[in-house]
């Protein structure tokens, strides 16, 4: 997954051409895919997601877990600088929202309620990842 120039500089309707619709529903528009029917919620093989928009390494799979709620779950980011966090005051919510620093893309919330060793729960769009297997 390459995309054509920097992806702070890509215009809105670089994204739509380069994103399904899904993903560009996700990512560029902070939209939610529907809980337990999506990608990578039961996926367990090891190694990478990535940022579906822009290809950046952020999960590794060694810190997935089954959170039970339907998303993809993780405790921890690969790197706390590849993600941003915003406070989200909508759907008469207070959550943080997680973006990607790379492209600014929406991936999904971080709770405050994962397991050890951070506490912390990424709950992760899975239209918003791609996933790298680790070689064999
Ligand atoms: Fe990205």
């Amino acid at each position: 997954m390459s995309l054509p120039k920097d992806p702070k500089t890509m215009t809105d309707a670089e994204w739509r051409e380069h994103l399904s619709l899904e993903q560009y529903r996700i990512l560029r528009e902070a939209g939610t895919e529907p809980p337990h029917r999506n990608a990578y919620v039961h996926h367990k093989e090891t190694g990478m997601y990535v940022c579906a928009g822009c290809g950046e390494a952020l999960f590794d799979s060694t810190t997935k877990y089954d959170s039970g709620s339907g998303w993809p779950a993780f405790w921890d980011a690969v790197d706390p600088n590849k993600i941003e966090q915003h406070t989200d005051t909508s759907h008469g919510m207070v959550r943080v929202e997680v973006t990607c620093a790379s492209c600014g893309g929406h991936l999904g919330h971080v709770f405050p309620d994962g397991p050890a060793p951070t506490g912390s729960r990424y709950c992760i769009n899975s239209a918003a990842l791609g996933f790298k297997p680790a070689p064999e």
